[in-house]
């Protein structure tokens, strides 16, 4: 059975306990590998590794230098990346297409984009009468990264690149879900020539291996994507001892639909925003808002759309769609499906796992679902089901429109689909919510700010926030 190990210092190892968590593919059931179960003592060794090579050469690497460092390992990326689209697809259910275009690429393109930002990188001077102020920015420390499983090796090197970029040492918890790209991120950072200990991995189960690292006294900064209820243990861990916090956590988030929309348009790309990745992404619109003139056409356009995206097999060059990421989880959406009849929705597609030949038939798949009639303060539409399940709910007016879209407690990405601009600048200012995209959906600029408000997190990562947020500042003022 194939095993990946932790990154311990540069060397690969086991946990002390020599214990083992298989790693199974949602599509098949089939026992990938299997993963150290780490638990604290393995942490310690791991967060003692980088503490110690905090010190080491690793602090003598020029910001140049660094960005050279983050280079190589976007190239190791590249060079590997139909192997590591192969691993993240068998990991995670989803298309292989989708991690081949998507996930990938956008590892590569961490790693490239905080290698720029860092040769661009700048820091105030404020003069006075008399004084000049200046700030620099030192690395923060450790920095524990703990990831998700729905975008594993793209969410890591999001974090990464902007650690190693700022000079810190890391050690990574990816989801035990999702393991083998972080295990081949490891190895690829060490072929780039970053020094042994600078990135370690500890894999492991969430409350026994990620618990002890965010409240590990060595660990500085803690940088958390995960769900909300996760996200409250994380910051609850972390803040008696004022460890810089990073939060990304989930989302229920509104596709608003306006009458003057571009109707074929805006059912694709309502489509797309409900069920990419089977719905496993935070940003997913999974509460989808529609002008009341246009409800009964759009729907019928949207169930079409929805009803062309089959789940398949994940390998297959032309799935849209694959398996979640489990059978818990598959039971956890069908449970939502049953409570959204029980609420008085009607089901307008899907609500059915496919039906598929050996090895398919065991995999975790279920069909896109679309559900109306529900209310809309209902459990099913406020509820982060995270997965292909997304409620419509008619509106009558703009105001109507953005009282529904806040009525959550949830604040991280909606859309807007509309042919009028001013409109659009007005529901999106009214929006609470951290993103909000025009006639669009999941368009990424790596400058921008990314995260959420409400339960949808703390902070914002993304360009130079995130060199920011891992680096300490520090202000020098010299009287002249
Ligand atoms: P999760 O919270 O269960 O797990 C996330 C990570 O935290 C995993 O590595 C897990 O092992 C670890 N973990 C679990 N318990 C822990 C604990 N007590 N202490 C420390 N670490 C612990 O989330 P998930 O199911 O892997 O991912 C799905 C969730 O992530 C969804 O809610 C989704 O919205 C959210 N998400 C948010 C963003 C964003 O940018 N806002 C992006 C992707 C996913």
């Amino acid at each position: 059975m194939e095993k990946q190990y932790n990154c311990v210092g540069g060397d690969f190892v086991p946990s002390s306990a020599q214990e083992w968590v298989n790693n199974t593919n949602p599509a098949t059931q089939e026992i990938l590998s299997q993963i150290p179960r780490s638990r604290d003592v393995d942490v310690d060794r791991a967060v003692t590794a980088a503490k110690l090579a905090a010190s080491g050469p690793w602090a003598r690497f020029s910001s140049v230098e660094r960005a050279k460092i983050l280079e190589k390992i976007a190239d190791g990326i590249e060079t590997q990346s139909d192997r590591l689209a192969r691993l993240e697809s068998e990991d995670s259910g989803k298309p292989e297409a989708l991690a081949r275009t998507v996930d990938i690429p956008r590892a590569v393109a961490n790693f490239r984009f905080f290698a720029g930002a860092l040769r661009h990188d700048h820091t105030g001077c404020h003069t006075m009468d008399g004084a000049i102020n200046y700030t620099l920015r030192k690395a923060a420390g450790v920095c524990a990264l703990i990831t998700p499983w729905n975008l594993p090796l793209y969410l890591l090197t999001w974090k990464t690149a902007p650690a190693l970029a700022m000079g810190n040492t890391i050690v990574a918890k990816p989801s035990e879900m999702t393991p083998r790209t972080a295990s081949a991120l490891a190895e690829i950072v060490l072929e780039a020539g970053l020094p042994p200990g600078v990135f370690n991995l500890v894999h492991g189960l969430g409350p026994e291996c990620g618990g002890p690292l965010t409240a590990h006294p060595d660990v500085d900064l803690v940088s958390f994507t995960g769900g909300t209820a996760t996200g409250r243990l994380v910051a609850a861990a972390a803040a008696p001892q004022f460890k810089k916090l990073s939060l990304e956590l989930g989302g229920k988030n509104a596709t608003i639909v306006f009458g003057d929309c571009d109707l074929e348009a805006t059912a694709a790309g309502a489509a797309r925003a409900a069920f990419l990745n089977q719905g496993q992404v935070c940003l997913c619109g999974s509460r989808i808002l529609v002008e009341r003139s246009i409800y009964a056409e759009f729907r019928e356009a949207l169930v079409a759309a929805a009803e062309r995206m089959r789940p398949g097999d994940p390998s297959h060059p032309d799935t849209q769609m694959g398996s979640l990421i489990g059978l818990d989880h598959r039971d956890k959406v069908e449970r939502y499906v049953s409570l959204a009849k029980d609420e008085g929705g009607t089901i307008l597609c899907g609500g059915t796992r496919p039906n598929f030949a050996a090895p398919f038939d065991q995999g975790a798949f279920y069909q896109p679902t679309l559900v109306d009639g529900l209310a809309i303060d209902s459990r099913t539409a406020t509820e982060e089901v995270f997965g292909p399940l997304a409620t419509l709910h008619p509106f009558d007016t703009e105001d109507e429109a953005i009282e529904m879209a806040n009525s959550v407690r949830y604040g991280l990405a909606g859309s807007i689909w509309t042919r009028d601009l001013s409109r659009a600048h007005r529901v999106a200012e009214a929006m609470d919510s951290g993103m909000v995209w025009v006639n669009t959906w999941l368009l990424r600029d790596l400058r921008v700010p990314f995260g959420g408000m409400k339960d949808s997190g703390v902070g914002r990562e993304g360009g130079f926030r995130s060199l920011e947020f891992f680096s300490e500042a520090r202000n020098v003022c010299i009287k002249l």
